[in-house]
């Protein structure tokens, strides 16, 4: 079965209605017709305004946090089921700022995991090392010890080098593969494992050429409707 080829705009802690809108107004009419499945991850209050101007399109909503609770006295948390409810149909786990930022431990990371799934939502689940562990030699260990912290299944995977994410220094196309390939072997056969970090328009082709690389998972290029149309159309290209 052909893997799908995905990406997702991680839109941070950035927008407001007014931008929001414009935003996806110019990303919605620039998007390819077929050949990648795109998903919009913005800040929690603006999810169900997003998945309204979604509606009847192909393009998806997604959030980038979930608690790992279903319900209860957690202020501040949102629930999987609420993601649901508002329209979600994806989630970020893992990422690199939550587990650096907020402390977020591997228990916690699969405890949200199992929620997102439970809920019926897709996580897509972040791995990646620090160019510390990358330059002694650990990352395999490191991705593995990550990966392997959760019961992974209906999922997609995302590698994002810590040290590639939001600093213009992406992996290049054969890091990112080297990875992937090492990855793939850990995972069902149809996950979706997309490269993330500093993927911008102009590197985006030769990243998403490597075989087993499925599309990308984009910070700051996201919030660009042009850079994201033009990472979005090299995934779609990808194979033509
Ligand atoms: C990210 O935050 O997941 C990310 C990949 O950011 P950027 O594209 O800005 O490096």
């Amino acid at each position: 079965m052909a893997r799908t080829r995905l990406v997702a705009g991680n839109w941070k802690m950035y927008g407001s209605r007014a931008a929001n809108r414009a935003l996806l107004e110019a990303i919605l009419k620039g998007l390819p017709k077929d050949g990648v499945q795109c998903v919009v991850c913005p800040p929690f209050p603006y999810l169900a305004e997003v998945a309204e101007q979604l509606r009847g399109t192909p393009t998806t909503c997604g959030a980038q946090n979930v608690s790992e609770h279903a319900q209860g006295a957690y202020t501040g948390e949102v629930s999987a089921a609420m993601l649901k409810e508002l329209g979600c149909r994806y989630v970020i786990v893992g990422h690199s700022e939550r587990r650096q930022i907020f402390g977020e431990t591997h228990a916690q990371v699969a405890a949200k995991f199992a929620a997102a799934r439970g809920a019926g939502l897709t996580p897509i689940l972040c791995v990646g090392e620090t160019l510390a562990e990358r330059e002694a030699g650990c990352t395999e260990e490191v991705l593995a010890r990550q990966l392997g912290a959760v019961k992974f299944s209906d999922a997609v995977l995302a590698y994002e080098p810590v040290w590639a994410i939001g600093t213009g220094k992406n992996a290049t196309p054969e890091q990112a593969q080297a990875v992937h390939a090492f990855l793939r072997k850990k995972v069902p056969q149809d996950t979706a494992i997309v490269y993330g970090g500093s993927v911008k328009a102009q590197n985006a082709a030769a990243i998403f050429a490597m075989p087993d690389v499925d599309g990308g998972l984009i910070g700051g290029a996201s919030l660009v409707a042009d850079d994201f149309l033009a990472i979005a159309r090299a995934a779609a290209a990808k194979g033509r």
